[in-house]
């Protein structure tokens, strides 16, 4: 294939150029399907749960301790009821009834302390869970908020980079023979079109080329852009 020097340094920035758009697009559409975002958001989701079921937890320990000290108001209004009683009887057999009830309510009223003090661990524990994930949560919204911000500018960048190298590869196409383009996107089509060569090697497939191929590269004339017979890629010398 005929390619002046010039034309051969063109088609391998094409093919440069090719290489770095296709990079920018691949990122572009990753930044785009919120890949990046997306374990954030997952531990959004789980610390989301974890605070709700915190909140719950410790709701229902509130009306617990709210029950059991509404329990230990009536015992301890039936103590004091006793206590006048006592105070007023002198019936022996009464005194003995008041007495072994006074001491089923205090032993009542000890296990009602013991399930408040409880029920009042469970729920500070909850409230802890709960300011935890609470904070988590702002510490992920902060995250994601920053994140997003970053996919922003990025996306900006790549996608004003993206045009810029589509222009350019527009450029260098136009002040390129036809054939020459032609012969060039069909090797594209099929692979990398295009590489210098390396020692005695291709720079394509990396294959050092046999002493006879090798003397043809290097004998053929300046304008003239010879093929790899490994992977048919042009060599540029
Ligand atoms: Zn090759």
């Amino acid at each position: 294939m005929k390619a002046t020097p010039g034309q051969q340094q063109l088609l391998l920035k094409t093919h440069e150029l090719s290489t770095e758009l296709q990079r920018a697009k691949r990122t572009l559409a990753e930044l785009e399907s919120g890949a990046a975002l997306r374990e954030l958001q997952a531990e959004m989701r789980a610390s989301s749960e974890v605070l709700l079921s915190g909140q719950q937890r410790y709701e229902e320990f509130e009306v617990d301790i709210a029950r059991v000290l509404t329990d230990i108001e009536l015992v301890d209004s039936r103590i004091e009821r006793d206590l006048a009683r006592l105070a007023t009887s002198s019936n022996p057999k009464d005194i003995g009834g008041v007495q072994s009830e006074l001491a089923a309510l205090e032993s009542r009223k000890s296990l009602l302390e013991t399930s408040e003090l409880e029920f009042l661990e469970a729920r500070d524990a909850a409230g802890f869970e709960v300011a935890e994930a609470k904070k988590l949560r702002d510490e992920l919204i902060e995250k994601i908020a920053a994140v997003e911000a970053t996919i922003h500018v990025e996306l900006g960048k790549l996608q004003s980079s993206v045009s810029i190298v589509e222009s350019e590869i527009r450029a260098t196409r136009s002040s390129l023979p036809e054939d020459l383009m032609a012969q060039f996107d069909r090797k594209a089509s099929r692979g990398v079109p295009i590489g210098r060569l390396i020692d005695r090697a291709c720079g394509t497939c990396h294959l050092s080329l046999t002493s006879a191929v090798y003397s043809d590269v290097m004998s053929s004339a300046e304008d003239e852009l010879p093929t790899c017979p490994n992977c048919e890629a042009f060599i540029v010398r």
